[in-house]
């Protein structure tokens, strides 16, 4: 018989009542680590943020032609209390960055952010400017940083792949550690500057910005 006149048969009104068949072909056996990592990486919320030029990249790649919800995250949140991810595309100047601090501190965990661009990575073009920050790293931690000025979108997808690449290995069974960095403004604003007064309400406040830095400088 060819495939043309083949005669398929109705499928039966009732449900099979056959407990092993249904055993074999409804049960998944995997890995409580396994089911939250894919959910997560499978569903990042990024939060709907842009601070420069390397947004309009991060918006194209929102759009049909390269298409984000490929990856699950399409969804960008106005509210950075439902969202996951922290994409920061562009220059963070110091006069943004206890806003960008403050978003990252809303999130609820788990969180990640990904630095996208020469200036949020270094300060790009306005590295070593009075009024830019030496990259975002100085006021979160980084998870993923995509290079370039701007990046294209297709390299903001290769970096959301190296962050579900990051998240699938991630475990539920190592003891759980708020995530943070070191405080590095008061390096660079001066006492008394009203945003080093606001940033130092965003850091615990046990810190002592007298003492010498601890943190991981550039080799000399
Ligand atoms: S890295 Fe280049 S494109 Fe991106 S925000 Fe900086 S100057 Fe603009």
């Amino acid at each position: 018989m060819t495939q043309a006149n083949k005669v398929y048969q109705p499928l039966p009104l009732s449900l099979s009542t056959d407990v092993e068949e249904e055993v074999q072909q409804n049960i998944l056996v995997t890995s409580v680590d396994q089911v939250l990592n894919w959910a997560r990486r499978s569903s990042l919320w990024p939060v709907m943020f842009g601070l420069a030029c390397c947004a309009m990249e991060m918006i194209a790649t929102a759009t049909p032609r390269y298409d984000i919800a490929r990856f699950g995250a399409e969804i960008f949140r106005a509210s950075p209390r439902q969202a996951d991810l922290l994409l920061v595309p562009g220059t963070v100047t110091w006069k943004m960055a206890p806003a960008v601090r403050r978003i990252w501190l809303q999130m609820p965990e788990p969180k990640w952010a990904l630095a996208m661009g020469g200036c949020a990575i270094m300060g790009g073009p306005f590295a070593y400017a009075y009024s830019v920050t030496p990259g975002v790293n100085t006021l979160l931690p980084v998870d993923v940083y995509v290079p370039g000025c701007p990046p294209r979108p297709e390299s903001l997808l290769t970096g959301i792949m190296l962050l579900q690449d990051k998240i699938r290995e991630d475990t539920i069974g190592k003891k759980w550690q708020r995530r943070d960095v070191e405080p590095q403004f008061h390096r660079y604003l001066p006492e008394g500057d009203p945003i080093r007064k606001e940033l130092e309400g965003l850091w615990p406040p046990y810190l002592d910005y007298g003492a010498p830095y601890q943190g991981e400088t550039f080799p000399s």
